[in-house]
C-alpha cells in the first residue's frame, strides 16, 4: 500500500514529506536520521502530490502565523 507521511524533523524542525514505507529517514535539511516512528506526523496521504502540497501549505501557514501571532 502506496502511503506518504508529513513529519518534523526532531533536529531542525524541517517539514518534509516522504514515503510511508520507511522506518528511518534522513533529513533533507540537516542530513540527520531520525525514527519515522518517533517523529511528529502532521499527516497520512495517497500519493505524494498531495503530501508535497500539505507540506507547501503547512510551512506557508506556519510562516504567516508567527506573524500574527497564531
Ligand atoms: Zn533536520
Amino acid at each position: 500500500m502506496a502511503r506518504y507521511l508529513v513529519a518534523v524533523c526532531p533536529y531542525c524542525g524541517e517539514i518534509q514529506a516522504f514515503s510511508g514505507r520507511y522506518k528511518r529517514k534522513r533529513c533533507v535539511r540537516c542530513g540527520r536520521f531520525f525514527m519515522v516512528s518517533s517523529a511528529k506526523i502532521l499527516g497520512e496521504f495517497d500519493n505524494a502530490y498531495r503530501a508535497s502540497e500539505f507540506t507547501r501549505h503547512y510551512k506557508l501557514r506556519r510562516a504567516e502565523g508567527d506573524e500574527r501571532g497564531g
